[in-house]
């Protein structure tokens, strides 16, 4: 399957996926959080498509993007209302690349189905792929009712978080079937079943796995705010990835108020890049400090490293393609700082108390120039960008990077 040029599954690199929290209305702030969600890496975007004023908006925020050089894919996110929208707004339906819709919003009793079918029939008429995106919180009630009379009237009854997991499973299988009953090519078809539970996400998931072969979406939905909401999501998916489950990932984190809405596509990138599923941007390796650094200049120096290989991404990301695997190490003090900088592709031990204040810098592992006074930060940022030139980009060394390949000190406070 393909989302907008995108390859999804069937063995395809994992992709992360981010959405908006802006009014989808507001076509400015729109637009500019996408640009910003894509070029912090986010592959696909999602946004809302909650009113008329959000499916006007749709198509003019893609031509917005277009003529900005930004291809990312935007999914439309459908609840309650999706089938008049899609239907209403047509250039909405083709400006988007996929159509998430939720079986528990899609309308109760009777109009179910009808509802559902309009959704899936727009979907055929312009050969738009569809997440069946089924939560937690918004599951099928009268699924889940019929479920909960079965399961009472059975020999051997199950508990409530089972017959829970069973109706998200059930609710998002039997909605595939439906959409490819009505003609949706079952390779036009993404599953996920979001829960905030991590131990219920991970249950749910791995039968959802054994019971189709949907391409699946995964993300722990609500996961919170901060180091809650990061380590209940990388808990949860990294067991799920680790065992082959997963073709799209999203981390739904919260943002702190006025906080970066990019981090939830930073966030997925390091999770898979750390365990070496995909690399997105050069990664830092820091010692955690010690004892041994009494000041925080070692703190800084890795905070500055690791911003500027971030901000340097979108540029570098197509000019110097495989500087994604680089490895730059910030260490503390030379305890572990000159073996762990010798392993990485560029490294900088940092002295510690009590040693000599310079800086030895490793470059392929061998000890070039030394490092000191109060430019440290930038003169090693100077030797990152030439070898990123040189290494990936075959350019001729600049002289900071000749400089210390010839151990020579590239300044002399
Ligand atoms: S490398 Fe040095 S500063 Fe860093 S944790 Fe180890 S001993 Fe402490």
């Amino acid at each position: 399957m393909r989302v907008g040029g995108i390859p999804i599954g069937s063995g395809a690199p994992i992709v992360v996926q981010s959405m908006t929290n802006t009014d989808t209305g507001d076509i400015a702030a729109t637009v500019a959080q996408v640009k910003a969600l894509a070029d912090a890496g986010s592959e696909l975007v999602r946004v809302s498509v909650n009113t008329s004023e959000a499916a006007d908006a749709v198509p003019r925020i893609r031509e917005r993007l277009d003529r900005m050089g930004c291809e990312v894919p935007l999914i439309g996110d459908f609840h309650f209302n999706g089938h008049k929208l899609l239907s209403n707004f047509p250039d909405c339906a083709k400006a988007l690349a996929k159509y998430r819709i939720n079986p528990g919003n899609v309308g109760r009793g009777t109009k179910h189905d009808p509802q559902f079918a309009m959704i899936i029939e727009r979907a055929i008429d312009y050969g738009k792929p569809v997440r069946i995106g089924v939560n937690w919180g918004s599951l099928d009630q009268d699924l889940l009712a019929q479920l909960m009379d079965d399961n009472a009237r059975s020999r051997q009854p199950q508990d409530a978080t089972t017959v829970m997991r069973e109706a998200l499973i059930t609710s998002a299988i039997r909605s595939a079937q439906l959409a490819e009953a009505l003609g949706l090519p079952g390779d036009a078809i993404i599953l996920a079943c979001k829960m905030s539970n991590v131990q219920d996400l991970i249950a749910v998931y791995q039968e959802l796995a054994r019971r189709c072969d949907y391409p699946l979406h995964v993300g722990l939905t609500e996961a919170g705010m901060g180091t809650k909401g990061i380590i209940a999501s990388s808990a949860a998916l990294a067991v799920l990835l680790q065992q082959g489950i997963g073709d799209t990932i999203r981390m739904s984190l919260t943002p702190e108020p006025g906080g970066d809405r990019t981090r939830e596509v930073t966030v997925a990138q390091e999770l898979l890049q750390t365990m070496g599923l995909r690399s997105f941007a050069p990664l830092v390796s820091a010692c955690p400090g010690c004892g041994r650094t009494t000041s925080t200049v070692f703190q800084q120096l890795a905070q500055d490293i690791q911003g500027f290989l971030r901000r340097s991404m979108p540029v570098w990301r197509p000019r110097y393609p495989g500087v994604e695997n680089m490895t730059v190490a910030v260490m503390g003090c030379v305890v572990n700082g000159p073996g762990e900088s010798k392993m990485a592709n560029i490294g900088i031990s940092l002295p510690g108390s009590g040693e000599i204040p310079v800086a030895p810098v490793f470059v392929d592992g061998q000890k070039t120039v030394t490092l000191k006074g109060d430019t440290i930060a930038a003169d090693f940022e100077a030797i990152i960008f030439d070898y990123v030139r040189a290494r990936f980009g075959g350019e001729e060394p600049a002289a900071s990077l000749r400089a210390a390949r010839r151990s020579i000190p590239i300044r002399n406070p």
